[in-house]
């Protein structure tokens, strides 16, 4: 008998098993609005062009070597991902005071983030968003912090609770990480504005709470690299410390290659080599070094002023996309008389609707309809086309009448 006899079937992963589901169904009309990940009108994945050109690039340059990187990654690729984030004109980067370390894509910054953190922070208590991404719980938890929710979503309005966000982390301990999506939250789609991330500025920093920011949209909500950065460098800006990690998987299409960057944001050139000098032993045992391809890519577009022109082109048409694709579903809703109130598809911003269908109706559109979504109702607008939007607009009518 196998010695692994015991092991039971453990569950699929809630989001890339609808993946799996989706996979196994033969209807050919089936749609597939689970995973975030963006498709042409055609529903065809897209290598950027920007990308493909510094692939050429890579591939024609025989100088190039598959010696080991060094543990925290390439050099440049850390100090233009740090520069993209926080902006060319940082003060924080002027003035030497932060680290930044290329991981394995937005999951693996956090997941090293989190761990320097229970190694070394005072306070092991991460408040992250209800709801949040799936993965963060296990991700913070694993890392050996201690995982709490502050509210975040309102059923009522499909928009921001943002009293119940500021009165939990009014209430939380004084130190307490604080997970906040940067842009595009995953998986409402709700954003506070401009004015509401001051408020909540203010607070983290009168209680001494330390930011962590997840960006793994920067570029993909609202077009613009720089707007969509915005909550993260007026933190930045007041001289105080966080934490930031960053995906390169949806702005750049680079979702296999699994390249991202953690960076820390310190008050003193001193404290920051020190803190890379500890993020070394998170990352040694862990996989050792990060691989090169991603970020030779990442780092070829980001130095080169053509590359990075045609990248941001073809980054707002991908979020242009998004966006029409909003407007079109609502439009084919108001068109049905579908009953309800559907606006917050057109004000949620990023990759997904959080429609507010329950489970229930999930299933029968599934059932009926084919179409595949997380159980929450959540769907990739990504996943979306012209042709395929009366098909889910019929689904959502059914579903709800
Ligand atoms: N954070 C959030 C909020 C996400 O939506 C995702 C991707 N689904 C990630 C992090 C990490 O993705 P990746 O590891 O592929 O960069």
């Amino acid at each position: 008998d196998s010695v692994f006899a015991h092991v039971v079937q453990a569950p699929e992963d809630p989001i890339l098993g609808v993946t799996v589901a989706y996979l196994k169904d033969p209807s050919p009309i089936k749609l597939n609005l689970g995973v975030g990940a963006y498709r042409t009108e055609e529903g065809k994945p897209v290598v950027l062009n920007a990308v493909r050109k510094a692939e050429h690039q890579l591939v024609n340059d025989v100088s190039r070597v598959k010696e080991y990187l060094p543990i925290v990654g390439i050099a440049e690729f850390n100090k233009l991902s740090a520069k993209l984030i926080l902006g060319a004109d940082s003060p924080a980067i002027q003035q030497n005071r932060v680290t930044t370390v290329q991981c394995l894509s937005g999951t693996g910054s956090l997941r090293v983030g989190g761990e320097f953190l229970a190694r070394h922070y005072h306070e092991r208590t991460i408040y992250i968003p209800q709801p949040t991404w799936g993965n963060h719980i296990k991700v913070f938890a694993l890392s050996g912090l201690t995982v709490k929710t502050y509210r975040y979503y309102d059923p009522a309005t499909r928009g921001l609770n943002f009293q119940g966000l500021l009165e939990d982390l009014g209430s939380a301990p004084s130190g307490a990480i604080v997970l906040l999506h940067a842009c595009a939250h995953n998986p409402t789609g709700v954003d506070p504005t401009l004015e509401q991330w001051e408020q909540i500025r203010q607070l983290i920093r009168s209680k001494a709470l330390l930011p962590f920011f997840d960006s793994a949209y920067q570029g993909f909500a609202s077009g613009s690299l720089d707007a969509d950065a915005q909550p993260i460098r007026t933190f930045a800006a007041d001289g105080g410390e966080l934490l930031v990690a960053q995906s390169y998987a949806k702005n750049m299409g680079l979702y296999g290659e699994r390249v991202g960057a953690l960076s820390i944001v310190c008050k003193t050139t001193d404290v920051a080599g020190r803190v890379e000098s500890q993020l070394k032993l998170v990352i040694r045992p862990m996989y050792s070094n990060p691989p090169i391809h991603g970020a030779s890519i990442v780092a070829t577009i980001l130095r080169d002023r053509n590359l990075y022109d045609e990248w941001t082109v073809e980054l707002k048409a991908m979020a242009d996309r998004i966006i029409s694709m909003r407007r079109q579903l609502f439009d084919a809703l108001q068109a049905r008389g579908t009953p309800g109130d559907w606006s917050h598809i057109i004000k949620q911003i990023g990759m997904f609707t959080f429609t507010g269908l329950n489970a229930e109706q999930v299933a029968f559109m599934t059932g009926e309809y084919h179409i595949y979504m997380t159980s929450d109702g959540r769907i990739s607008m990504a996943g979306l086309s012209t042709k395929t939007v009366p098909h889910l607009a019929d689904a959502i009518h059914a579903a709800v009448t």
